[in-house]
């Protein structure tokens, strides 16, 4: 805090570049500028040669082969190639396509995109934390189903799909199942191959790379996917995204990917650890505080708590000392409560007092402390403000004082 900015705790929405992200980058941005398309010189094979490591970098952290790479300008546009270029090229095949409430918008609106265009979607619910049971997906895939596309990762309370599970009931109808891994590539453990995932999308800032780079996963046997195409141009990456590589992000991005593949294990258990020391930290602290999301199936650097009698924009302007996210109305960019609380059922008045609190790799013991303090000492301040929780103090007093 020594520069006056608030401890960063939205990794969820962002992450810094790392500085070893930087250095793999600089090259690429300064002497070897080359065109990775340019085939007569050295400038255009350097830039090549970069491109594909980069590929291969991603390939090896998702466990797939380098042909099946496509770069992106980021997970939104991963999405939108995936669905709708799935969508368009097996629309003979049939037009029915399966969702989930919770997704990014980055899925959704390319969803209702399509079905606006006369493809049937099927937007599937959760239950309290936030997870799909893969039988609500055997149960809605029918013979004109083509397409399910689930999230490996929710960003706004982390809960883990049983992505496995429902690839498999994907592989045994013969549908495709794309997954918005953005959250879990680089935090947990993904694997194309045994978890039947056909389509994948990522992105580079998501994982300490570069903004405005991403990739989608394009499954190249059993089956081999097709996708039509939505960029057209020069033929870039065989023809599924033209335009010209944006070489040093994608060399950040797979220089990002090969630190999470080398890091992960070990970072896991520390992020989980500092997520687990502030959950009980303000558990210590307050009462009436609840955990939205899976209690354990989450992601290990994600904590979103709702403080009850506690109002969201009130809170946020106590905690300026901290930068997190809440689900509330006020807050979003939308203006509309969150639209992942609501579809776990969480009512309004408790979405207004979320807060999503995410951990990172620059995260330290010393910052989570003094989260707890702010967050304890705001909620607090803002609960002796409250009639109601004064009110509710009363009574539930007096049920204690019935009881004994
Ligand atoms: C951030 C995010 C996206 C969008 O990624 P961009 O690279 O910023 O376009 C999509 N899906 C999920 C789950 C995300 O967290």
């Amino acid at each position: 805090m020594s520069d006056g900015m608030p401890i960063y705790l939205d990794y969820n929405a962002t992450t810094p570049i790392d500085p070893r992200v930087l250095d793999a980058m600089m090259p690429f941005l300064t002497s070897a500028y080359g065109n990775p398309a340019s085939k007569s010189h050295a400038f255009g094979w350097q830039a090549e040669a970069a491109v594909e490591t980069a590929r291969e970098q991603l390939a090896d952290l998702i466990g797939a082969s380098t042909r099946e790479i496509v770069w992106t300008a980021g997970a939104t546009e991963s999405n939108n190639l995936a669905l709708r270029g799935a969508a368009e090229m097996y629309r003979d095949r049939g037009q029915h396509i399966i969702t989930c409430r919770t997704e990014h918008r980055a899925v959704l609106d390319p969803c209702q995109h399509l079905a606006e265009a006369g493809w049937l979607l099927t937007v599937l619910d959760v239950d309290p934390t936030g997870r799909l049971d893969p039988q609500q997906v055997a149960d809605a895939i029918t013979d004109q189903t083509v397409l399910v596309s689930v999230m490996a990762a929710n960003n706004e309370v982390g809960t883990l799909h049983p992505i496995a599970e429902i690839g498999a009931v994907c592989k045994a109808r013969g549908v495709l199942l794309h997954c918005d891994a953005t959250q879990a590539v680089g935090k947990v453990p993904i694997d194309v191959q045994t978890m039947g995932i056909d389509l994948l999308s990522a992105s580079g800032h998501k994982i300490y790379g570069p903004k405005g780079v991403g990739c989608l996963y394009v499954r190249r046997r059993d089956p081999r996917v097709r996708l039509c195409c939505q960029i057209h141009g020069g033929q870039h990456e065989r023809g599924l995204r033209s335009g010209t590589l944006n070489v040093p992000g994608i060399v950040g991005f797979g220089q990002a990917a090969a630190i999470c593949r080398e890091e992960m294990p070990d970072e896991a258990v520390r992020l989980a650890k500092l997520r687990d020391r502030l959950h009980h930290g303000i558990l210590d602290g307050l009462d009436d505080v609840y955990l939205n999301g899976h209690p354990t199936e989450r992601l290990p650097n994600t904590l979103n708590l709702s403080f009850a009698y506690v109002e969201g924009e009130a809170l946020m302007m106590r905690l300026r000392a901290l930068a997190v996210s809440s689900g509330s109305a006020c807050t979003s960019e939308s203006r509309e409560p969150s639209h992942v609380l609501t579809a776990m059922g969480v009512d309004e008045t408790r979405i207004n007092s979320s807060l999503r609190i995410t951990l990172g790799r620059y995260t330290t013991a010393e910052e989570i402390d003094r989260a707890v303090d702010e967050i304890v000492r705001g909620v607090t301040q803002l609960r002796e403000l409250s009639p109601l929780y004064e009110l509710a103090r009363k009574t539930q007093g007096h049920a204690a004082s019935r009881e004994t």
